[in-house]
């Protein structure tokens, strides 16, 4: 299926800057959100959005999903997807959501005619904006290459790794990776300071030395000190830490579903999962290293 537009539900921190991103290479886009305010924001960035009422799912190619958690796509997917898109159209769910909840809704896509691909990306809305996202995919190999053209649109690398909920088990483990060494980060960074370090010097050394990291070049937690870094900007995200929490909550229960000790990821989960209930989720993650700085939870 060639015709109809390329839908982008939830244009939120990710979904605007991957939607304005598609429209820049050429695809017809009609974005929404379930929030006015990002479909304003999308709007004032010289996107097409309409409300959820008004979504031309019927007449889509292809409908990509950037929610945040598998019971928002799955909600969605039952309201306004399953039952409503032409037998052909392609899904594309690039949120980061649990490999069952993924499996289970591209059951019942094909059950409709649909082909579902999972697709859960890193690299950060600078990444979204700028077409250079790593996609993590899962799918049918002809699922997986009716997408790429949309997938190579927004990102400068696209890995399958198999069947359908593949590119889901590949994210839990990256972001496993992602929050444990984030923590390792903040919490010398924190020591650091304590020890009268200059941060800005000390990041210039972990910069070209073994502690380099993305979370050290794009995270840095201490204000100031990487200027487009969230710390920078009142902790503004970036990767909010209630999404960082669900994700080491993700990368936990895909362990446990394989026996899979993951020590420093469980610690990792327990430590995001507290700071969330304690202090919100909506700030960046990387806002946890206040609280480790100041040691108001030791
Ligand atoms: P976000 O909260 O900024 O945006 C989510 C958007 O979805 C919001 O605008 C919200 O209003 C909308 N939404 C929620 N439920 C909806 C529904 N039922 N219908 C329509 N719209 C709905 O989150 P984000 O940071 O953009 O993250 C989206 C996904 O991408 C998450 O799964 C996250 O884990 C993943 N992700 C985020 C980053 C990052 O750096 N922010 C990086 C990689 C992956």
């Amino acid at each position: 299926m060639s015709d109809g537009p390329v839908v982008v539900i939830g244009l939120g921190t990710m979904g605007r800057p991957l939607a304005l991103t598609l429209t820049r290479a050429g695809f017809d886009v009609v974005g929404s959100d379930v929030s006015p305010e990002a479909l304003k924001a999308f709007s004032s960035a010289g996107g097409r959005g309409v409300s959820l009422e008004q979504v031309p799912v019927t007449e889509a190619r292809a409908v990509v999903t950037m929610l945040p958690e598998g019971r928002d796509v799955r909600q969605l997917y039952e309201s306004a997807v399953l039952g409503a898109a032409r037998p052909g159209t392609l899904l594309i769910d690039c949120s980061t959501i649990d490999v069952s909840t993924t499996a289970a809704l591209a059951a019942e896509a094909s059950g409709q005619g649909l082909e579902m691909v999972d697709a859960p990306v890193s690299g950060g809305p600078e990444g979204a904006a700028s077409g250079a996202l790593s996609f993590m995919v899962g799918g049918s190999e002809d699922g997986v290459e009716r997408a790429m053209p949309y997938l190579q649109a927004a990102g400068s690398r696209v890995m399958w790794f198999g069947p359908s909920g593949s590119g889901q088990a590949a994210k839990a483990c990256h972001n496993l990776i992602v929050g444990i060494t984030g923590l390792a980060v903040f919490e010398g960074f924190a020591l650091a300071e304590a020890l009268g370090l200059d941060a800005a010097r000390f990041h210039e050394l972990c910069s070209g030395a073994a502690a380099a990291c993305w979370t050290l070049e794009h995270r840095c937690p201490v204000p100031g000190v990487v200027a487009d870094a969230p710390s920078s900007n009142g902790y503004e995200p970036g990767f909010a830490a209630a999404l960082m929490a669900k994700d080491l909550r993700l990368a936990q229960q895909a362990a446990g579903s394989v026996g899979c000790a993951t020590e420093f990821g469980s610690l990792a989960a327990e430590r995001f999962a507290a700071f969330v209930e304690r202090y919100g989720g909506s700030r960046d993650y990387s806002a946890i290293y206040q609280i480790i700085r100041s040691g108001a939870d030791s």
